[in-house]
């Protein structure tokens, strides 16, 4: 305690005459997801990597539970943020400036550092609820995510390409994800979707907490747009990974990526890439969704936006570059 507040007098006596030394400390914030998702510990598991190193680097790396990919992108937009988990879907749009993103224009300060899981659209639906695809959802009552979510953003695109509107739903709630197992559980609700890795608390509390299934989304118009966009693909959330959940599910997804922006240094984006790609073994562990993560798709896959000079930096120092 008493070298802690030794070592932060100094570091403020030492901002106070500007002084720069290898001991300053920089801040850095990942923005990530609601907490029983997988953003929030993967978040906690980048930290956990970079801390290991402050003492040498002077970074301080901390987490924030926030509402997904498309508040986090525009977080860092606005610079209250160095770093940010998103879609892929919605990286590829806000650095082209197109769909969600179209209004503001392309961010074209935005930087790809990695990527990580695979995130299935993943729908829970009550067993009674008579919902057995996403073909069933209309006229059903239903949680498209909460605002700023990447999540609601893919509901969006979804309802487009289903030629649905919000109206064909019984009811549309935009509860925060950790709100949704409950309401599942407590009828209020016939189902939710999100996109997130597997397995993830959420979706593990949801089926232990009452008779819930994961079903597919299947349909020719979701073929239609997986072959239309670079970022979605077919995936399968695979069966037994759950409880009363044999059957593999066939669905579509994006991948699950890290993103900074040019602003943010060099030196911190390469301690980040750098304590990640440096250490995936250890990094792999720290999250079963992380289990089959592999440098050269983690370091080029699902990545729209240039790669920042600092990720460059460390992946080349990995040779996992020229
Ligand atoms: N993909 C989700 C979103 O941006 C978040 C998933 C998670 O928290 O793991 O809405």
């Amino acid at each position: 305690m008493k070298l802690k507040s030794l070592a932060i007098a100094m570091t403020v006596a030492g901002s106070l005459t500007g002084a720069a030394s290898a001991q300053e400390q920089s801040f850095i914030s990942i923005g990530t997801g609601g907490v029983t998702g997988v953003y929030y510990p993967a978040g906690g598991a980048i930290c956990r990597l970079v801390n290991k190193n402050r003492k040498e680097t002077g970074i301080r790396c901390s987490v924030e539970s926030t509402g997904g990919s498309i508040y986090n992108i525009n977080t860092l937009r606005a610079g209250e943020l160095e770093f940010g988990v998103a879609q892929s879907d919605w990286q590829f749009h806000a650095y082209n400036g197109t769909s969600k993103f179209e209004d503001q224009g392309p961010f074209e300060d935005l930087r790809a550092v990695f990527s990580l899981h695979p995130e299935p659209v993943t729908i829970l639906a009550r067993r009674d609820s008579g919902i057995a695809n996403i073909t069933d959802i209309p006229g059903k009552r239903f949680n498209i995510g909460n605002a700023g979510s990447g999540t609601q953003g893919t509901w969006e695109v979804i309802e487009e390409t289903m030629g649905w509107a919000r109206s064909d739903l019984a009811l549309a709630s935009e509860m925060k994800s950790a709100e949704t197992a409950g309401a599942l559980c407590d009828n209020k609700i016939d189902g939710y979707f999100w996109l997130v890795g597997h397995p993830s608390g959420l979706t593990q509390e949801t089926i232990a907490s009452c008779d819930a299934v994961i079903v597919p989304a299947v349909a020719p118009e979701i073929d239609a747009l997986i072959d239309a966009t670079p970022y979605y693909r077919h995936a399968v959330i695979p069966g037994g990974m759950y409880p009363g959940n044999p059957d593999d599910i066939q669905t579509f997804g994006v991948g699950a990526t890290v993103v900074t922006s040019a602003s943010v240094s060099e030196e911190a984006v390469y301690q980040v890439a750098m304590a990640v790609l440096g250490n995936l073994d250890d990094f792999r562990k720290l999250h079963p969704a992380f289990a089959n993560l592999k440098a050269e798709e983690m370091i080029s896959d699902s990545l729209s936006a240039p790669l920042h000079p600092g990720a460059i930096r460390a992946y080349r120092e990995l040779g996992l570059m020229d």
